[in-house]
């Protein structure tokens, strides 16, 4: 069944890194360039130099050779408070919430579907906005 998005419960899980292990890349708005690399002390320059891989049509992070992020770290994030608009958003996806299959494969990685309160449905709107400005 596919979610109600007023009716969602969901708590990020302390410790849990288990969506930024999912296969795939994250792409990035020219803000989340700017913010990741004020965040790490880099000029955009020197983070795109590293991080990114871009092309006319899209930003990517860059994946490094045996994991799915350069910033993944054993405890979580190692950018959190600047991290991509992407990562920040999920699970609300508009992907996900629009796909039954693609939600039920979610919650099965996603131990904090679920539990704790609903989320404010203008939250869940407002992630959703903001993945569907990235897509354009
Ligand atoms: S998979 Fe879910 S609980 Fe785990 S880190 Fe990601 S959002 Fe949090």
């Amino acid at each position: 069944m596919l979610p109600n998005p007023a009716r969602i419960r969901f708590t990020c899980q302390p410790g849990c890194i288990n969506c930024c292990n999912q296969k795939g890349y994250v792409y990035l708005t020219e803000a989340d360039v700017t913010r990741a690399a004020a965040f790490l002390g880099l000029s955009s320059a020197a983070f795109e130099k590293k991080y990114i891989y871009r092309t006319q049509r899209l930003i990517r992070l860059r994946k490094p050779a045996r994991s799915q992020c350069h910033f993944l770290q054993t405890g979580g994030c190692g950018i959190h408070p600047a991290k991509p608009t992407q990562c920040r958003t999920f699970p609300f996806w508009p992907d996900l919430l629009q796909d039954e299959d693609d939600w039920k494969a979610t919650k099965a990685y996603c131990p904090g579907i679920g539990v704790g309160n609903f989320v404010p449905l203008e939250e869940v709107e407002k992630a959703l906005a903001e993945m569907r400005d990235e897509e354009e």
